[in-house]
């Protein structure tokens, strides 16, 4: 698998553009005697092997990297650039570890199809475009994934981390990561000269009252035991000093776990944004667009635990730990959406001896999305690979 890893590592793509990580893997699936079909939702690949009746269980691999300069200096560190989706050139890394992740797949369903005496019923690879934009699972759902395809009673993932140490795995029953909403609000006002303001509704006032105003959503609105967060990321208004311009524009990320917090966020960032601008004697009211959305993703708690205990077995005690939420997101939470119980382990990938040192200078490691971030690549994937395969055999196991 180390082969392919690098192989993978070498050739990155970006979102919705997986074609030819999408024919690797198709390619190594079909070696392996799985049914294999391209293009669901876009570049998504789904491979099937069935062994007799019993359960379906799926596994997911994103196939997407991103538009990440590498600065590891591996041997096999990417050069690619590309053209995004504007026309930029930008570099291409796997600098979330995706590639990892398909290469752990590919492990593990080549140990299943070497021992079909071990096990029997469904198994699923699905290889899934565009995680990094959160519209791959989605994608692959609206294209059929659970209806053309046999659905699955589990389905698990792991992802890499620089929180923890190759060799271990982190399991978190429960929420894991969160709802994130991306918003984007454009506050209108009245331009005009800069000394003049008695002349205009400045929009740039405007837009940091509303700012601050939001603020208020978490600190006064949201029960302090619900995790919430409102991000403004991004704003943009006027071209130089002197000109009171018409416009701003504003992206927001918005994270939550529970659906009625989610909603009540989304509402509250209308209605100030709205109140604001009529405090103001704007001319008109702001437009507030959720452009991408994902829900959080929820661990099964019965399955979380039912595994960890399996894993414990295999990799040794003390290299299973409770993992920690975090208010990140993954478009995993999908396929639970449409009822399907799953499972999310975090997959430590920093080589031991660093980790430790790191631990004990109190320094941050390169995790994902970093150029330097590197996987300790053998016993990463080699956990991987067992943690996958050892869920498996729980769950489509002979008795
Ligand atoms: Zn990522
Ligand atoms: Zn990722």
């Amino acid at each position: 698998m180390e082969t392919l890893y690098e192989d993978l590592h070498r050739n990155p793509e970006l979102s919705y553009h997986e074609e030819k990580t999408a024919a690797t893997i198709a390619e190594q699936l079909r070696k392996l005697g799985f049914a294999v079909t391209t293009g669901v939702g876009g570049t998504g690949a789904v491979g099937i092997l069935k062994n007799g009746a019993g359960p379906t269980v799926m596994i997911r691999a994103e196939l997407d990297a991103l538009p990440v300069p590498e600065k590891t200096g591996l041997t096999y560190a990417s050069h690619v650039t590309t053209h995004d989706d504007r026309g930029v050139e930008v570099p291409v890394m796997h600098a979330c570890g995706h590639d990892l992740h398909m290469s752990i797949g590919i492990g593990t369903a080549t140990l299943l199809a070497q021992n079909k005496n071990r096990w029997h019923g469904t198994f699923i690879y699905v290889g899934q475009p565009a995680e990094e934009r959160i519209g791959g699972a989605k994608a692959m759902l609206k294209d059929g994934l659970f209806t053309r395809f046999p659905k699955p009673d589990f389905a698990v993932a792991v992802h890499d981390s620089n929180e923890y140490p190759s060799g271990t795995i982190a399991y978190t029953p429960g929420f894991s990561a969160a709802n994130s909403d991306s918003v984007d609000v454009t506050i209108f006002g009245v331009g005009g000269h800069g000394s003049r303001p008695q002349a205009t509704v400045d929009p740039i006032v405007l837009a940091a009252r509303t700012i601050v105003s939001w603020q208020t959503i978490v600190a006064r609105e949201i029960d302090p035991q619900d995790p919430a967060v409102i991000t403004v990321g991004s704003i943009h208004g006027g071209t130089k000093h002197n000109i009171i311009p018409d416009e701003v524009h504003m992206q927001l990320t918005v994270r939550s776990y529970q659906d009625d917090v989610r909603k009540h966020l989304l509402a509250a960032i209308q209605r100030i944004a709205d109140a604001e601008a009529a405090s103001a004697n704007a001319p008109k009211k702001p437009i507030v667009q959720v452009t991408e959305s994902v829900g959080a993703v929820y661990n099964d708690p019965q399955l979380s635990d039912r595994l960890a205990s399996v894993l414990k077995q295999v990799l040794g005690e003390s290299n299973v730990v409770k993992g920690h939420p975090i208010m990140g997101s993954d478009d995993f939470a999908e396929y639970r959406q449409f009822g399907v119980p799953s499972a999310m382990f975090a997959l430590g990938a920093v080589e031991p001896a660093k980790f430790a040192a790191a631990q004990k200078a109190g320094e941050n490691l390169p995790g994902p999305h970093s150029p330097f971030f590197a996987p300790d690549r053998e016993p990463s994937l080699k956990t991987g690979i067992e943690t996958e395969t050892a869920v498996v055999l729980e769950l489509l196991g002979r008795p």
